[in-house]
């Protein structure tokens, strides 16, 4: 899958991968980053992006041209991308939304700066908005590569351990159980016994067990009638 994204920071996006799982990933061949700077579309000396706000206000407003060139000839060459700007304005981001954005084939994000991006933009070319949450960041690259490490996590063979990813929070429906690592006991805190027993159908149980109810108590809406009901009956226990 390529990732294609518009930015004037494009170098700051571009260290998304240039680290970890998606380091190897891109080295494997499986993902493929075209991080592009806006500017490299203006026309002026001064490779200007932004410009004031009509009808005045603070801050300024990313020009329609640099981004009506940029996805113009992105299209050309790699056909009728859709083009996904990162905005507060936009619908939420979830684990469902990469799921699909990863089998959806290549798309465009663009990343917004400043005040925001010129309407125009967003009326004529934007296919949809994605949102990382309620608050506001300075640009949308931290969102970008959100929304690309998430999407790529997705992709079959990115993340080296299969097991882990189908496992995760929110792929099983719930937040993931606890995790413990060496040694055994830390500062006197034990690793729970069972995990050191080797039964493996315990500590399935166990982890299942903790999953449920660490999702009970953070984040209940994301369990069924049943899952609740099953929650309560391990407290009462
Ligand atoms: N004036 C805008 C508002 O109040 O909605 C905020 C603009 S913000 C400083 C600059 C850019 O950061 C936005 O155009 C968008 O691309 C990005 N951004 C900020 N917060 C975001 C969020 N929660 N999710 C996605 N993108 C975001």
């Amino acid at each position: 899958m390529k990732f294609h994204v518009l930015s004037v920071f494009p170098e700051f996006v571009a260290s998304v991968f240039e680290y970890g799982v998606l380091r190897r990933a891109v080295a494997a061949g499986l993902i493929e980053p075209n991080v592009r700077d806006l500017r490299d579309w203006t026309e002026d000396v001064h490779r200007t992006t932004d410009d004031l706000p009509y009808g005045g206000g603070p801050g300024m407003v990313l020009l329609c041209e640099p981004v009506f060139k940029a996805v113009e000839e992105l299209r050309r060459a790699y056909g009728e991308l859709p083009l996904i700007y990162l905005s507060p304005a936009g619908e939420r981001f979830t684990h469902a939304t990469a799921c699909a954005l990863a089998e959806s084939g290549d798309f465009i994000l663009l990343c917004g700066r400043y005040e925001g991006l010129d309407q125009r933009v967003i009326d004529q070319l934007v296919d949809r908005e994605l949102s990382i949450g309620d608050y506001v960041l300075s640009g949308g690259e931290v969102p970008a590569m959100a929304v690309i490490d998430a999407v790529a996590r997705q992709i079959p063979g990115v993340v080296g351990n299969a097991e882990s990813v189908p496992a995760d929070s929110f792929a099983t429906g719930i937040l993931d159980h606890p995790h413990y690592t060496r040694p055994e006991v830390f500062r006197e805190l034990a690793v729970p016994e069972v995990l050191l027993s080797g039964h493996h159908a315990n500590i399935d149980k166990w982890r299942r067990e903790q999953a449920l109810l660490l999702t009970y108590r953070r984040r209940p809406e994301l369990l069924s009638a049943e899952q609740l009901a099953a929650a309560r009956r391990l407290l009462q226990d």
